[in-house]
């Protein structure tokens, strides 16, 4: 499988600057790697009318129910009826700013799965759980609890993104060495929850990826792309990112 950078704009950028991304990045965009680009729901529609689908779109987050009185909610239907191929869920700026939980979270990753949208499913670790050795088995529970209770019908359905909190746009990178360890152990959960798909299923890496540390960690054995934030606003960086210099 080829390895997929998903982007994560977050809340940012105006029309044109969606505009003028899209048209420099379809320049040099090859095709080497997977690109899928998540911007602000605002901006789904213009993103999907500026790409063909050799770049898939995304949503940042969704809401657990289809639709109905939900004031300001995303619905995970219309996103996949608006052509939304992925929505990002659990990522840890809506953890920390919004409370949301891992128990909470898997109302919402059942959801999306239900509209045949792929679920890219955020777990990670606080620099003090990792000082004190809780990695492994905090991810662990962030797993069992988000994605309790459900079943997947392929490999594709469900991606996790291990975004250790304290690399998140801060400029330091958990080492390649670090990430591995997590990822592998991600791996062994998956196989024993899905044991259909489990092994086969994405794993990114997210916490300050960029040009010049990228190559290093797509190169471990249980890395399959990365979930980027800041490297990806600029279409110069995220084609770097994506092989395509
Ligand atoms: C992210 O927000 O998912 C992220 C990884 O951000 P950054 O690349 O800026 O650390």
């Amino acid at each position: 499988m080829k390895k997929l950078l998903v982007a994560n704009w977050k809340m940012n950028k105006t029309q044109k600057e969606v505009a003028d991304f899209f048209l420099e990045f379809k320049k040099s965009f090859s095709e080497k790697r997977d690109a899928w680009i998540a911007p602000q729901t605002l901006h789904l529609e213009m993103a999907l009318s500026l790409t063909k689908s050799h770049v898939k779109i995304g949503a940042q987050n969704c809401s657990e129910f289809l639709n109905g009185a939900y004031t300001g909610e995303i619905s995970p239907a219309s996103l996949k009826d608006l052509g939304g191929h992925f929505v990002i869920l659990g990522h840890s700026e809506r953890r920390q700013y919004f409370s949301e939980t891992s128990k909470g979270l898997n109302a919402k990753v059942r959801s999306a799965i239900s509209q045949n949208l792929k679920v890219i499913y955020c777990v990670g670790e606080t620099l003090t759980e990792r000082e004190a050795g809780q990695t492994l088995s905090l991810i662990e529970d962030q797993l069992h609890q988000g994605l309790n209770d459900m079943s997947i019908a392929n490999t594709e359905n469900l991606i996790i993104a291990y975004e250790p909190v304290w690399a998140i746009g801060t400029g330091k990178t958990a080492t390649p060495a670090q990430a591995q360890e997590v990822h592998a152990h991600i791996r062994q959960v998956l196989h024993h929850k899905f044991p259909a798909f489990g092994k086969m299923l994405r794993i990114l890496y997210g916490g300050s990826v960029k040009t010049d540390n990228v190559e290093e960690l797509l190169g471990q054995k249980d890395i399959d792309g990365g979930l980027v934030g800041g490297a990806s606003l600029k279409a110069k960086d995220f084609l770097a990112l994506c092989g395509d210099k």
